[in-house]
């Protein structure tokens, strides 16, 4: 049975690399109907944060990864908290000093310093120098008999060579000299997160331990107490680092890489979670899907296929998923909304991808159009000037205009307000840009285009639908004979006064008769039509 575990210590806020090792547990787990246990490894009571235990299990819940054994749920390793488990690390520390692979050390803090100063004068690395494995039984009997404080520290073997066959990096080797004697217990009597976190692995039956690169160096001192305490070590496994876009590590520090801030900032769970999980690993060559569910993420993740090299961070690439689950999430709403509305009616993509509703009724696509607008008009409203909303005339043609700029809405809703500006306070279109002379369209051209299409659409009626406003105005440009954009362009640059704005049939419905005859008018007397 596969059993995977996230033990994090409640430092602070979950971090996005905390996250990461998270779903790569919960996903593995998960893939093979194994169990995601949660163990809260709170043994350095130094850096305990008052209630960064709390955050972190609501931090959890809110991204769906919920976890089969762990704090405040039954389990059959319970507690899963390591700072109620302390009697269980003294047995296994004290079982370490009868095999003699773990002695009590009694040096002084002054001591250690001083040793490790003149370590570092004569340029060696730092590390214990075994003053403690020196004193003799009675020694040390005598010492605990006057209270003398002491912590217990590993004894490593010198001079060997540790093979480990990592699920991901493969084969590593250590050489033991290199390693300190690692404290076990400390002097308060608590376990250090080496010692806690193997004798808990064990009894928890974890198999495989898929945690961050940084904890490679230690896992030779852990596969040491697994095998000292006869036990069989778990399979490892460590997922690279992450990194900022110039390739330095990624800090717990910077406030802004919590997972709650990113929540806060508004970023999307699925996002967030997709964008998480392609961190480091993508389900393999020639698979192009960069969209993934939860679902479809259990379903695909191996362990196999997470890389060494350490993955890049970039905030654009997660803004791009937003952007992605913000329209896919957004889109289901509407087909729900659409289908209940007219059980009749027709779904299909057009070429964007982007889903088209086609109704049995003109009522029906009204009554759509007001929803929709109503929807997207939530997620931008307080980005906009409250006068718009306030007003019935402007709030009917704010919630058309609005459907004219979905995708812009859904990608940044604080840039809706510009969007919007040409539908309320449109600019005099310069007669440059009518005649959009970059173009060099003839000005007769123009003109006639204008003159034309205003009056098309005087004795038109079918105001209501930007598909019949398409129609009709295709089929002017054919009898005309003028390219579609020699009419368009100057219709929707008059109703505009801008070179970028929604397309012509989409300002003219939103728009309504009235307000766009009065504004391809005022154009149309810049450019005359010649004698
Ligand atoms: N408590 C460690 C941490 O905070 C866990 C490391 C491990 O997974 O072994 O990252």
């Amino acid at each position: 049975m596969i059993r995977t575990r996230f033990a994090p210590s409640p430092t602070g806020f979950l971090h996005v690399g905390g996250l990461r090792t998270a779903l790569y547990n919960y996903l593995f787990a998960q893939h093979s109907n194994g169990k995601f246990l949660l163990r809260i490894e709170d043994t350095d009571q130094k850096r305990r944060v008052e209630g960064a235990e709390e955050s972190l299990l609501n931090t959890l819940k809110l991204v769906g990864l919920d976890y089969d054994e762990g704090p405040y749920k039954e389990g059959p390793h319970a507690p899963y908290i390591q700072s109620q488990r302390t009697d269980i690390y003294r047995k296994y520390a004290q079982e370490l000093i009868e095999k003699e692979v773990a002695y009590p050390c009694f040096c002084t803090t002054e001591r250690l310093e001083e040793m490790r100063n003149k370590q570092q004068e004569l340029k060696q690395a730092p590390m214990y120098d075994r003053a403690c494995l020196k004193l003799t039984k009675e020694e040390i009997e005598a010492k605990k008999a006057a209270n003398e404080p002491f912590v217990i520290r590993q004894k490593i073997p010198r001079g060997e060579k540790l093979r480990l066959n990592d699920l991901i990096r493969g084969i590593v080797v250590f050489e033991t000299s290199t390693l300190d004697d690692q404290v076990l217990m400390k002097s308060d009597n608590f376990p250090t997160y080496h010692l806690a976190n193997v004798v808990d692995d064990h009894l928890m039956e974890i198999s495989h331990v898929i945690r961050g690169e940084e904890w490679l160096p230690s896992t030779p001192k852990h596969i040491m107490l697994y095998k000292a305490l006869g036990w069989e070590p778990p399979q490892f496994a460590h997922i690279p680092l992450l990194l900022n876009k110039d390739k330095s590590k990624l800090s717990k520090r910077q406030g802004d890489v919590s997972v709650e801030s990113y929540l806060e900032k508004g970023y999307l769970v699925p996002a967030l979670i997709n964008f998480i999980a392609l961190l480091g690993w993508h389900p393999g060559k020639g698979e192009e899907q960069e969209i993934f569910t939860m679902e479809e993420l259990v379903n695909k993740f191996d362990l196999a296929q997470v890389h060494k090299a350490g993955a890049i961070f970039d905030t654009d690439k997660l803004d791009w998923f937003n952007f992605q689950w913000g329209k896919k999430l957004h889109f289901k709403e509407l087909e729900k909304i659409a289908k209940e509305i007219d059980p009749d009616v027709k779904i299909e993509e057009n070429q964007r991808k982007e889903p088209v509703h086609t109704f049995s009724n003109a009522d029906n696509e009204r009554m759509f159009s007001q929803k929709r607008g109503e929807i997207l008009l939530a997620k931008c409203e307080k980005h906009l000037k409250p006068q718009w909303t306030e007003k019935p005339e402007t709030k009917a043609v704010l919630l058309k205009a609005i459907v004219t700029i979905e995708e812009k809405i859904l990608k940044n809703p604080s840039e809706a307000q510009a969007h919007l500006e040409c539908f309320f306070n449109p600019k005099d279109a310069a007669k440059a840009l009518i005649l959009n002379e970059k173009m060099k369209v003839d000005e007769a051209v123009t003109a006639t285009a204008l003159s034309e299409g205003l009056k098309a659409l005087k004795d038109f009626d079918g105001w209501d639908s930007i598909n019949k406003l398409q129609t009709l105005l295709l089929n002017l440009a054919k009898e005309l004979n003028l390219k579609n954009g020699q009419l368009l362009w100057p219709l929707r640059v008059a109703l505009s006064g801008e070179e970028f704005s929604p397309g012509t049939f989409e300002m003219l419905w939103a728009l309504g008769k009235d307000e766009s005859l009065k504004r391809i008018n005022r154009s149309l007397q810049k450019t005359p039509r010649e004698a």
